[in-house]
């Protein structure tokens, strides 16, 4: 394994940031690092890089054991969620300021900046400063700069926060072919499930310092270990007292069950298609998204969502439908059931 982590545990005043946490990446992967605000993301890319301590446990990078070696002999590349570029420098000094720092010189400087300038298409614009660059040249003059020196880990903490929603997945695609091309192990930080999804070979979940699950976005979407993780990987319902749903029968085991949209077929109340097992609901609402209508339904008094395709017969707002859910996962702390009705 290219980088590990062993029961590190880090504390700010009495926020525990850390929560015993556990990992490792193999070298080439790109991992993101997935939770909602304050579970502890930035605290580990900043723990790997060396800008922050842990108060106990062990960082290992390619074997070696790197708790005390200090950020800048790390050999790991940062971009910052802000850009962070220096104001006053043209995109060509941005790029080669590592290099300045290594005192390399000035032929293999103007070499390798000019190689990053092509691999992240800033060709012709060498000596803009950054406030004549879009949000997105920015962060692609950030993504040069970190990668100059030739890191052997690159550390993102949420790349494209900064910038709009359009640019943003355009980014997406570049960032996940520009690593792959140039091979470099590396990890990102998002709270955003899509980008995750897009990005990543594999998704660390972390929630309130802890992590919650590791795995390619399909495991995670297939077997989410918690109902916490099956809310950041697709969509998903929890129900606690899913003993009422129709057609399943109640496990004393499992406190809560999970339903994926995709787990639950509609069909009009006249067309009774699976007439022992589904359920009357009424629509409440329907989105259309592009690709299929999502469908928000009320059945007794749960709140339930459902896809339809545009294929399908046409439903309105007030229509009263028959819910069939064919599938559901059910939870207690130690374990996970997937049953099928
Ligand atoms: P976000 O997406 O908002 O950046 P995150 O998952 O990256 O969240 P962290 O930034 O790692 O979360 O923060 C985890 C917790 O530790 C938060 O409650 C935060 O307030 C706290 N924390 C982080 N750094 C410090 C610090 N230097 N001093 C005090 N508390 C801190």
């Amino acid at each position: 394994m290219y980088v590990e982590l062993k029961g590190i545990n880090k504390k700010f005043g009495g926020y525990q940031a850390s929560d015993n946490v556990s990992f490792s990446i193999q070298k080439g992967k790109l991992i993101g690092l997935l939770g909602p605000s304050g579970s502890g993301k930035t605290t580990i890319l900043r723990m790997l890089a060396g800008l922050e301590n842990p108060d106990s446990g062990d960082i290992l990078i390619d074997g070696k054991r790197v708790n005390d070696i200090p950020a800048s002999q790390r050999g790991i590349g940062f971009v910052f969620q802000n850009y962070a570029l220096f104001r006053y420098m043209t995109v060509f000094d941005n790029i080669a300021f590592g290099l300045e720092v290594q005192k390399k010189d000035k032929a293999y400087i103007r070499q390798r900046v000019n190689e990053l300038v092509r691999l992240t298409q800033l060709e012709g614009l060498e000596q803009r400063r950054p406030h004549q660059l879009s949000g997105g040249q920015k962060q692609r003059v950030a993504f040069a700069r970190a990668l100059a020196p030739n890191p052997h880990l690159l550390l993102l903490d949420e790349p494209f926060a900064a910038i709009d929603a359009k640019v943003r997945k355009e980014l997406r695609t570049w960032l996940r072919e520009t690593i792959n091309k140039v091979g470099i192990t590396s990890i990102f930080v998002t709270h955003d499930q899509d980008e995750a999804v897009e990005i990543a070979d594999e998704i660390i979940i972390t929630n309130r310092g802890r992590i919650e699950q590791i795995g390619t976005p399909v495991e995670i979407y297939k077997n989410p270990s918690s109902p916490f993780a099956a809310r950041f990987i697709g969509e998903s319902l929890t129900i606690e007292n899913y003993g009422e749903l129709h057609g399943f029968k109640r496990h004393e085991k499992y406190d809560s069950a999970v339903i994926r949209p995709e787990f639950i077929s509609v069909s009009k109340v006249n067309k009774v298609i699976y007439p022992h097992a589904s359920e009357q609901g009424i629509i409440e609402d329907i989105f259309f998204r592009g690709n299929n209508f999502e469908l928000h339904l009320n059945i007794g008094d749960k709140k339930l969502i459902a896809y339809r395709s545009l294929e399908d017969e046409a439903l309105a707002v007030g229509d009263k439908v028959n819910v069939l859910i064919y599938r559901l996962y059910l939870y207690n702390d130690e374990e996970v059931l997937l049953v099928e009705n």
